[in-house]
């Protein structure tokens, strides 16, 4: 199933966002996670591509499995790290036998350690040129990608950013995905300027549950999303104390999304890290609430 098509029909969605696990431990913890989470029934979830493309085959492998033997569907997170065109398009030819039908078109991150962003000697440079690869080559697959609320961390400008963002979308996005953000007016200000440029694909809503500090420092200085004040504070307080950090986390959270359901956002997309307890509280409050379906109009 498309998932533009299960945003446009079925929305407000739910999804989760999973990683390839590095051993065996992690494995079976993901495969934990996804079970705890699959009770209750997102739309789709999503599985990342490692940084540097290290996790090519297992990202696949993962996706497949979850569609065959769990039931769902599953998007391949993909990125131009580390390869060449050909390359990436073996890579799509691997995903389109192994009946992938959704992939997040990326262009990665500077491996560790570096800041600067260099393509690969006959790869790509930005994440549109994977997108018309992939709309060009293989129309079949529908074609998610990035967009940064806060500004991409590396953008010259708001302005520019958006600018490029608008250019990939016309490239063949067919939906979006926020990065993460704490803040609920960053969202609706950054979807506002995305109509206002002639962005109209469906914009959902990214949110990641807080429940370590230190992680989220870890994070935030990564992809510089920003912790209001008020919450940053609150955490703070918390430090020493890692069950009331996770309670914080969740309610937060669940907040966040109660505003973003309640002024008709097409669906949430959690980040579970690979944990299921943060995102089945948040998901189990909203849907208590009878959260879905939306009331307003998709945006
Ligand atoms: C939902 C989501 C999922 C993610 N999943 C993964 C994952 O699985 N694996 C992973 O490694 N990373 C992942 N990332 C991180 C992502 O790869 C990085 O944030 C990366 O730095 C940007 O990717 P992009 O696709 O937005 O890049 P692009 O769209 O290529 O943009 C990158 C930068 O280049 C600028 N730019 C774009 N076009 C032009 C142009 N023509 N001229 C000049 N500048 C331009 C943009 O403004 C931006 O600053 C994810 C991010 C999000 C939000």
């Amino acid at each position: 199933m498309r998932i533009d098509e299960t945003l446009r029909e079925e929305g407000p969605t739910f999804s989760f966002e999973f990683f390839p696990p590095k051993t065996a431990q992690g494995e079976e913890n993901l495969y934990a996670a996804l079970a705890d989470l699959r009770s209750l029934e997102p739309a789709f979830v999503s599985v990342t591509y490692g940084a540097g493309g290290s996790t090519r085959s297992k990202t696949i492998e993962i996706v497949k499995r979850i569609k065959e033997e769990w039931g769902l569907e599953a998007m391949a997170h993909f990125t131009c790290v580390g390869a060449t065109v050909p390359e990436l398009r073996s890579t799509l030819d691997e995903m389109r036998d192994a009946g992938i039908e959704n992939v997040l078109a990326l262009r990665g991150d500077p491996p560790a350690g570096e800041t600067e962003w260099t393509k690969t000697d006959g790869g790509l440079e930005y994440s549109r040129e994977l997108v018309e690869l992939i709309d060009g080559d293989y129309p079949a697959l529908a074609i998610g990608a990035a967009c940064f609320p806060e500004t991409h961390i590396h953008a010259t400008s708001a302005e520019d950013d958006l600018e490029h963002l608008a250019g990939k979308v016309g490239a063949g996005v067919d939906f979006l995905i926020t990065q993460l953000f704490f803040d609920n007016a960053f969202y609706f200000d950054f979807v506002e300027r995305a109509r206002r440029v002639g962005i109209n694909v469906p914009i959902v809503p990214g949110i990641m549950p807080i429940t370590n500090i230190e992680q989220l420092e870890r994070f935030i200085r990564l992809c510089g999303a920003t912790v209001p004040m008020r919450l940053v504070l609150q955490l703070e307080r918390y430090r020493d104390d890692p069950d009331a950090v996770v309670q914080l986390g969740v309610a937060h959270a669940t907040v966040q999304c109660m505003e973003l359901l309640a002024r008709g956002v097409p669906g949430i997309h959690f980040y579970t890290l690979n944990k299921s307890p943060a995102t089945r509280l948040i998901v189990s409050a909203l849907r208590g609430r009878g959260a879905a379906p939306a009331s307003g109009p998709p945006r």
